[in-house]
């Protein structure tokens, strides 16, 4: 099951997009707590899932951090590895691609990419509060990607055409 699928799939079996309700229902042990250098992580331990979240960061990103756990949690339970998250997205690890790119799909849906089918990514970015790079994590491959690119092509022969007058 690749990665959308796999937060659909969630998203529809708990009836919400909020991570911290999914987890729940999934029998995390969630805490909130002062972190620092971190602003969050996930561990499994003696057969618990365990998430962390910086109780400082604002609400938006407590949420993200905790989509982007539950991506380690889902994802990469058998890495056997305790991820500490100090940056916001990308640090260069496939892990941690996938785990963003896990919380992106858990927390956009289709509908809102397709009702802003003519932005650009700089202008989602802004509209949903997540990163450029974030926002392309999650319009890659999808749906959205091919309403954009048929977007971009029909004003770029537009364009052409109102060139050509
Ligand atoms: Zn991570």
């Amino acid at each position: 099951m690749d990665i959308k699928k796999k937060a659909d799939w969630l998203v529809r079996k708990h009836q919400s997009r909020n991570p911290v309700e999914i987890v729940k229902g999934l029998n995390v042990v969630l805490i909130f707590m002062p972190l620092v250098g971190v602003r969050g992580f996930y561990q499994h331990f003696q057969r618990n899932n365990i998430i962390y979240i910086d109780e400082n960061l604002p609400y938006h990103e407590q949420l993200f951090v905790c989509a982007h756990e539950m991506g380690h949690m889902i994802l990469h339970k058998k890495a056997n590895a305790i991820f500490m998250d100090s940056r916001t997205f990308l640090n260069g690890s496939r892990y941690e691609q996938e785990a963003d790119s896990f919380a992106m799909h858990l927390l956009v849906e289709d509908n809102v990419l397709l009702e802003h089918s003519s932005c650009t990514i700089e202008q989602l970015s802004r509209i949903l509060g997540y990163e450029k790079e974030l926002i392309q994590l999650r319009t890659k491959g999808t749906e959205y990607q091919t309403a954009f690119n048929s977007a971009r092509q029909m004003f770029s022969a537009l364009d052409v055409i109102a060139h050509n007058k």
